[in-house]
């Protein structure tokens, strides 16, 4: 986990460094924050599978500003609680022996999205993280990614994979939510 943790960090500090129009055009071909658009980080290392998912909230929740109800703050706590399943939110194949280890979700206020500082506290996003230890990884050849299923308004995943024949960058959508390794 420490990987990837790492890795996103690095992505949200160049960001947040950057200024100036070119920069905010940067960042939005990165994906640091575009609605409709996460971002997919997963390794394979022996046994042990990382995924880290970050998707805005407007696609998770259909809004970025603070709960303003009891409604509003259960539909957040329902999210978190359905991307913490991580059961629910991918479908690995069974041949792997994958056993889970770690599954946490929780939701940020963006600091800076969009290039625009000032209008910052009306963005969010919300993170997870899961780890597995997997029996007989040579198996793990493609995941299913389900986060289409449960949130509609996520049209496209950009991953990174890191895996046994090295990195690659991969594009799902509903259409296609096979990750390959
Ligand atoms: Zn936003």
């Amino acid at each position: 986990m420490r990987i990837l943790v790492g890795m996103t960090l690095i992505a949200m500090t160049t960001a947040a460094a950057a200024s100036g129009p070119a920069a905010a055009t940067e960042r939005r071909e990165h994906g640091a924050h575009r609605h409709g658009h996460a971002t997919l980080q997963a390794a394979l290392d022996g046994g042990q599978l990382e995924i880290a998912v970050e998707a805005p909230g407007m696609d998770i929740v259909g809004f970025e500003h603070a709960p303003g109800d009891d409604a509003q703050k259960a539909k957040i706590a329902a999210a978190l609680r359905r991307l913490g399943d991580a059961g629910a939110m991918f479908d690995l194949p069974e041949a792997a022996g994958c056993a889970l280890t770690e599954a946490e979700a929780e939701q940020e206020a963006l600091a800076d999205a969009h290039g625009q500082k000032a209008d910052a506290a009306d963005h969010t996003a919300f993170h997870a993280h899961y780890g597995w230890t997997c029996a007989k990884p040579e198996a793990l050849q493609t995941i299913r990614v389900r986060y289409f299923e449960h949130f509609p308004g996520i049209a496209e995943i950009d991953a990174a994979v890191i895996g046994p024949s090295g990195q690659t960058a991969q594009e799902l959508t509903p259409q296609s939510p096979q990750l390959q390794f």
